[in-house]
């Protein structure tokens, strides 16, 4: 079995590696932020991912080592898997920071080896990255040529943050850009021997190609999302008209499917506006206006913006009212707060003078290190709903599904609730509280 090494451990990398080390691969990993570094050592992960934990204390020390630098990482391995974050500067174009101090670190590692090496770049880069900046700079630091001494691949990830581990062990499909055929070649004999008899479809391609596939399917999510949030926003224009009804009816086409139908705040988490924002910029700078993925990111934060004026139109004014947000993840099953539009409702609501309680499962240590002033923290949803004028339901948790009508009429002030996330039956809520929600018009007369 070949060995694996990580270079950076935030989701993706922290993920991949305890998987490849449950299935019996020998792996270094290397994290430079020592905080973060330290917490994995001791066995609990820096965020909350279902199973990570478990997956961690069952390899860590055994087949998973979390080393101190990138030489160990490298030279203790055949493949090392580039997972550093790339993130978006102000002006929206991608900043390839980490990735270059990755790139030389690793150059200057492979020099002390003599043995064939794969580097395999797993972050999200924008077309042409691997082949114009990764690879002259392991070039540069190791004096080695690339395709003869060491080999390259751009191989992206399409794991989903709250199912990253089922994700890692079962993907849809595997993407492999190689630098030339003997690259491709050493990552299809790790998958094939990773999956066995469950290997995916493989396409393989070169490696600007299989840079955009990443950004293709971000940003076909993402406008999938605002497609049906528009649909959303004009079902509440028609008496009687529903958003599920039309998601589950056009998801039943196979050319649509059922899944990213839910409408609702609107998209959010670590990768689609960084991602639609560095892929706008970098086609703008190539002289092409891709209007259809700006038009997804205004549509996005837009919908902040309609459920203020929901909020508006029941309370009149938000200055000095007290409003309980239930869900500040940017979505369930992870304590990630990163471009939550959650977080965003809350810091508009607290700019228009709102009293914000706040109350999440996971994300509420998260959201204290970024929203500190001003907004209450609440040690459990009925808390945070006790003498609220207003509740905003922002992430769709299991546990805000138990929340009965009486929990909201016993404990607010006044029983408002925004469903931002079509959680609750209308019918039912509707007959004891002020029920509104995301994609509904007013209920219609019952027709004859
Ligand atoms: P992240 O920023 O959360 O984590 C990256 C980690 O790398 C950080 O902990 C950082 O300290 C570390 N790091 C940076 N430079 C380093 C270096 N030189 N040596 C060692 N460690 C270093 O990123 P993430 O969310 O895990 O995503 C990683 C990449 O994968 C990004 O390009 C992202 O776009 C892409 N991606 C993310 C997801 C997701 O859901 N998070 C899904 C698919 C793809």
């Amino acid at each position: 079995m070949k060995k694996i090494s990580f270079i950076g451990l935030g989701p993706v990398g922290l993920c991949m590696a305890v998987c490849f080390a449950a299935k019996g691969y020998q792996v270094t990993a290397f994290e430079k932020d020592a905080s973060k570094a330290n917490q994995i050592k001791s066995g609990e992960p820096y965020f909350y991912e279902p199973h990570l934990e478990e997956f961690l204390q069952k390899t860590q020390n055994k087949n998973l080592r979390i080393v101190t630098n990138n030489e160990e990482a490298v030279l203790q391995s055949d493949i090392t898997f580039i997972t550093v974050g790339t993130p978006a500067k102000r002006n929206g174009t991608i900043n390839l920071r980490y990735l270059t101090e990755a790139s030389k670190e690793i150059g200057k590692s492979l020099k002390k080896k003599k043995e064939a090496h794969l580097i395999v770049v797993k972050s999200t880069v924008t077309p042409g990255t691997t082949q114009n900046i990764v690879k002259p700079l392991v070039e540069k630091n190791t004096g080695r040529k690339c395709g003869k001494d060491f080999f390259l691949c751009f191989n992206p990830e399409f794991l989903r943050e709250g199912n990253a581990i089922k994700d890692v062990l079962e993907p849809d499909y595997i993407v492999i850009g190689g630098y030339n055929q003997k690259s491709a070649g050493m990552l299809k004999e790790l998958y094939n021997e990773f999956h066995k008899e469950h290997l995916p479809s493989i396409i393989q391609t070169n490696i600007p190609t299989a840079e955009l596939m990443k950004y293709a399917n971000n940003t076909f999510l993402a406008t999938k999302i605002s497609l049906i949030n528009t649909m959303a926003n004009i079902c509440e224009k028609i008496p009687g008209a529903d958003v599920t009804k039309v998601a589950e009816a056009i998801g039943k086409d196979h050319r649509i499917n059922p899944h990213f139908l839910n409408a609702g705040l609107g998209w959010g988490g670590s990768c689609f506006r960084k991602d639609l924002q560095a892929l706008i910029t970098f086609s703008k700078e190539r002289g092409y206006r891709p209007m259809l993925l700006e038009a997804t990111c205004r549509a996005n934060d837009l919908q902040i913006k309609f459920t203020i004026e929901k909020i508006k139109e029941k309370l009149k004014k938000i200055d000095g009212k007290r409003i309980a947000v239930l869900g500040l993840a940017f979505k369930p099953n992870t304590d990630d707060i990163r471009e939550s539009q959650s977080i965003k409702l809350v810091e508009q609501l607290q700019k228009e003078g709102a009293k914000v309680t706040a109350y999440d499962p996971m994300a509420i240590p998260n959201t204290r290190k970024t929203l500190d002033k001003g907004i209450n923290y609440a040690l459990s949803a009925i808390e945070c709903l006790k003498n609220s004028d207003c509740a905003i339901l922002a992430t769709e948790w299991e546990e805000f599904k138990k929340l009965k009508p009486e929990d909201f009429v016993q404990n607010m002030k006044t029983p408002i609730l925004i469903d931002c996330r079509r959680l609750y039956n209308q019918e039912k809520l509707s007959k004891q509280l002020c029920y509104i929600a995301i994609g509904l018009g007013e209920l219609a007369e019952p027709q004859l």
